[in-house]
């Protein structure tokens, strides 16, 4: 099944045109890599892909964007976080709760997720990124890896079926990145549909299909 899909999109902060005609899709089990210089725009789809753009940022959208068969714009809130997550990349940015678990338990809370159910997603989502045994830390003590690892597992802990990566191995040293691959790997295997965004052309072994960004134009190349 196609997991993520927009066609035919255009798209314009202010005045400024980010997007030309942009089509892309990403089936289940699929891993998708967007490179592109920056500034070209690589962002700006991410936010369009999650639901970011128009929800929570402004610009004019044209065009189509569905999440597993649905237009995104039909979702509620509720509905498109558990379809489709983000994880950035900068990991101080997106932690902000004083233990790990807390962090993790934060999505599925504001979900109404019933607090058995949240334990149980909590130990999957720490299993899943190898660490559980952290699961009492305060996120600020962590190294830049395995914040970034709390990260994807807050994401995790929505079980969305499509996750996306925006530079979200850019700001790790070489081992927490090949950790991050392995977990991104896992998940694909899982079924779990990925987009990532990446500059490092070493890091893209991981993708089976690439698009590049410029001047406004994506192409699969
Ligand atoms: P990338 O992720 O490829 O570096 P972005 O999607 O972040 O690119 O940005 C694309 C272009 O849009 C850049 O020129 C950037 O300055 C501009 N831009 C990004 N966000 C906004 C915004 N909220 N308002 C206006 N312009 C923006
Ligand atoms: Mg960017």
């Amino acid at each position: 099944m196609i997991a993520l899909e927009a066609k035919n999109i255009h798209f314009t902060y202010e005045k400024k045109e980010i997007l030309t005609n942009a089509n892309i899709r990403i089936s289940e089990g699929e891993c998708v890599a967007v490179t592109g210089p920056s500034g070209s725009g690589k962002s700006t789809l991410c936010y369009i892909l999650s639901g970011i753009i128009p929800r929570s940022i402004d610009g004019m959208l044209k065009g189509s964007v569905k999440l597993f068969g649905d237009e995104i714009k039909t979702l509620s809130l509720a509905e498109t976080v558990k379809r489709v997550g983000i994880v950035f990349q900068n990991p101080d940015a997106q932690l902000f709760s004083p233990t790990v678990e807390d962090e993790i338990a934060f999505g599925p809370e504001n979900l109404c997720v019933p607090r058995q159910e949240i334990e149980s997603r909590i130990v999957k989502a720490l299993g899943i990124v190898d660490m559980l045994e952290y699961r009492h830390f305060n996120p600020l003590h962590l190294s830049g890896g395995q914040k970034q690892l709390i990260a994807i597992a807050a994401s995790l802990a929505l079980e969305p079926k499509a996750l996306i990566f925006d530079e979200a191995l850019s700001q790790l040293d070489n081992n927490s990145t090949k950790l991050v691959k392995s977990v991104i790997n896992k998940l694909k295997g899982r079924g779990i549909a990925i987009l990532m965004v990446e500059h490092n052309r070493e890091n893209l072994d991981i993708a089976d299909r690439i698009y590049r960004l410029s001047n406004g134009i994506l192409e699969e190349v």
